[in-house]
């Protein structure tokens, strides 16, 4: 059976692109969809201080953009702007991705990495000012906030990292956190209450951001007393967790109460020709280079998958 492809890969982030290169390479005809920007949510991290080897730490745009050349050199097609829009298995095994320009290509086998977004904070004022002072990505808009009050809300690594980042810019940072202590690493937690500008606001959520235009301020409600107080800031930057944007494969492969794909080690999910890697996924963690692996195995689980099932 011929088909447009060998394989798709849905997602151009680290770990879509680190499948092309191994499918690239393993001189399987390749095309990876990448709907917004090449490199995912990594491409707008100011610094990668964490991915081994590169001990000076790189900019989440030079590693996209090297990312992408290396998938490119083995060959692999990256359309960007385009995204997947249905996928079919036929009941020769070929699958049908249904494309968002309204056409539609074959494959012999799927790489599903469409990763994860920021979750929203469901308060008034969210998404009336998100873009005008409400933010998900303190490298895109911190520089907008000089030498004003901002906030950070979150307790993770993204929180502690970006609010760390905010220090460059920011008078001060109310780092609003719903437990008494961050779950961040403890070295970034180290550094990031080392800074003056930083001032934790524990046990507590943001009730409402309010503004007309812009940000004014927020309203913070202490979790034990109920007490209600009133921050002037400027930005309010929210880093409470991802959501997987499995939507597309919902009714195709199993998902947990998440809504993450679920995988084995192989990187397979119960469809057969059907693979799924990184962010989008249930895993132990989630780090650069742990989804980065999982890239890589997908890819090899492609290829055997592919030697064993010759069409
Ligand atoms: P996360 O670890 O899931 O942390 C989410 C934070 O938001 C937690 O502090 C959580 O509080 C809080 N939260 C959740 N819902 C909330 C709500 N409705 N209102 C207020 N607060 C809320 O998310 P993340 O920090 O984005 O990290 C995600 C993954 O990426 C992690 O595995 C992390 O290690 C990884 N990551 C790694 C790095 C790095 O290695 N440098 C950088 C960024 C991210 P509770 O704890 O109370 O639930």
């Amino acid at each position: 059976m011929s088909t447009d492809y060998d394989v798709i890969i849905i997602g151009g982030g680290p770990t879509g692109l680190a499948s092309a290169v191994y499918t690239g390479r393993s001189l399987l005809k390749t095309l990876v969809l990448e709907r917004q920007v090449p490199g995912g949510q990594i491409a707008l991290s100011a610094a990668i201080d964490n991915y081994p080897g590169f001990a000076d730490g790189i900019s989440g745009y030079e590693f996209a953009e090297a990312f992408l050349k290396h998938a490119r050199r083995f060959g692999a097609e990256i359309r960007i702007g385009v995204g997947a829009t249905s996928i079919e298995r036929n009941d020769d095994g070929v699958f049908t991705v249904g494309l968002s320009n309204n056409t539609a290509v074959t494959t012999k086998a799927v790489i599903l990495a469409m990763g994860r977004h920021p979750r929203k904070l469901e308060v008034p004022g969210y998404e009336k000012l998100f873009g005008n002072g409400v933010s998900v990505c303190a490298t895109c808009d911190g520089a907008f906030f000089r030498n004003v009050p901002v906030a950070v809300v979150g307790g993770g690594n993204s929180a502690v990292e970006e609010g760390h980042f905010l220090t460059r810019y920011a008078s001060e940072i109310y780092s609003i956190h719903r437990r008494d202590s961050f779950t961040a690493q403890k070295i970034l937690i180290e550094e990031y209450l080392q800074e003056p500008k930083v001032l934790p606001v524990w046990n507590s959520v943001v009730e409402e951001i309010y503004g007309d235009k812009e940000v004014d301020g927020i309203r913070v409600r202490h979790l034990m007393t109920d007490r209600v107080v009133e921050y002037p800031v400027k930005a309010v930057f929210v880093f409470i967790g991802w959501i997987p944007n499995s939507e597309l494969v919902k009714e195709l492969v199993d998902l947990d109460d998440q809504g993450r794909v679920i995988v084995n080690e192989l990187m397979e999910t119960k469809v057969p020709g059907l693979f799924a890697a990184g962010d989008l996924c249930v895993r132990p963690i989630y780090q650069l280079a742990n989804v980065v692996a999982d890239g890589v195995q997908a890819a090899v689980s492609v290829e055997r998958y592919l030697e064993n099932n010759k069409h």
